[in-house]
């Protein structure tokens, strides 16, 4: 079912919690909405749940008014960041409920309850379990199962609020990959919260990129991430280095270097801020070309699939660099050297002028 969210506003009290938000989103989609801590996200998914209402705006489920639906409420599955499974159920009881609740001419029989709930703990991947307590599960196994008690009632859409956010970080990326393979299988179109943006990156169709009640930019995650529409996005989703700078005629001028910003197509301007991401920057033993400042290491982590290396610029600014192990290993950097830092030919530098 397509979702269309039309100038959605909120307000509680005189603070503004979603200003004028428009979003579509196609059937069977799976979208992030990726954001810092009180940016909006779980605001917005409850009103498209029919949890809060908006002050104006609307969301529409296929083209009609939620609002006007009473049907819309019941297809929608929800699943929240703490557990709300029910304690004294078991983990079968725990997905038949909605489906119990139902009235009873609408109910399935006894057996097709019991066939329904097999199947989602199938599709979950926990057939061995339906007879425990939540008590006896694992956190990440609690998530799905509340994921399955989401799809037992068969929703149209599927809202996940940081379904993994409590979870511990080996189990989060496992837990990621295994919603996008359900996904992929069962194709309901589904948003889902985060605000770790490697989840989003990884997980979704497309990304909503939300601040302050706003939307900055929506897009594929390759679109959000080569081709981000705003300095916010660009920080947002990785690590940055931040200089003072000029730009003319595509390029960006920081103290003795220059970066190509072409790709962004900037207007000339003579105090922009230029944001670097760390893996942009390579480090040489000797000056090649004019294109490098002279920097001093002062601490190196190796301890990752990359090298983080943390240097102090001629001019007294800290600087990070990530590099591989290899290259790491051919350097053989070691702490209070002084090297050379230079940008590497590449895109996916960024210039902001609003400061
Ligand atoms: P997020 O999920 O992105 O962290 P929320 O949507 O929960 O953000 O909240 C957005 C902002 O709205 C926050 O500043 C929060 O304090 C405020 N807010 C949310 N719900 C309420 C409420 N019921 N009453 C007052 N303020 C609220
Ligand atoms: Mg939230």
């Amino acid at each position: 079912m397509s979702i269309a969210i039309r100038s959605l506003t909120k307000t509680f009290g005189h603070f503004t919690a979603l200003k004028d938000v428009s979003l579509d989103i196609p059937s069977g989609e799976l979208v992030a909405l990726l954001g810092p801590s009180g940016s909006g996200k779980t605001t917005l998914l409850r009103i498209v749940a029919g949890l809060e209402f908006q002050d104006a705006g609307e969301v529409c489920f296929e083209g009609e008014d939620a609002r006007d639906d009473k049907e819309a409420a019941r297809q929608v599955g929800f699943v929240f960041q703490h557990y709300a499974l029910f304690r004294h159920m078991t983990v079968f009881e725990n997905i038949a409920f909605g489906l119990r609740v139902r009235p009873r001419s609408k109910r399935p029989s006894e057996d097709a309850i019991r066939v329904k709930v097999t199947e989602l703990l199938k599709l979950v991947q926990l057939e061995n379990l339906a007879r425990r307590y939540p008590s006896q599960l694992s956190g990440g196994q609690r998530q799905r199962i509340a994921i399955a008690r989401a799809l037992a009632v068969e929703p149209k859409v599927l809202l996940l609020d940081e379904p993994f956010g409590a979870l511990d970080a080996k189990v989060r990326k496992e837990l990621r990959q295994w919603l996008r393979q359900l996904h992929d299988e069962i194709h309901v179109t589904s948003i889902f919260v985060t605000h770790d943006q490697e989840e989003a990156l990884e997980v979704a169709d497309r990304i909503v990129v939300m601040n302050e009640g706003c939307i900055e930019q929506m897009g594929t995650p390759e679109e959000v991430y080569h081709r981000p529409a705003s300095a916010f996005v660009y920080n947002f989703l990785g690590d940055v280095n931040l200089f003072h700078g000029r730009v003319e005629d595509g390029k960006a001028h920081i103290g003795s270097i220059t970066v190509d910003l072409s790709h962004q197509q900037p207007q000339d301007s003579e105090k922009a801020t230029i944001y670097i991401r760390p893996h942009l920057f390579d480090i040489h033993r000797v000056r090649t070309g004019k294109n490098s400042f002279k920097a001093v290491i002062k601490r190196i982590n190796p301890a990752g699939s990359v090298v983080k290396v943390e240097l102090v610029s001629e001019w007294g600014g800290l600087v990070q660099v990530e590099m591989t192990q290899e290259r790491y290993r051919e350097l053989a950097l070691k702490r209070d050297e002084e090297v050379f830092v230079s940008p590497k030919e590449e895109k996916g530098f960024f210039a902001d002028y609003s400061i």
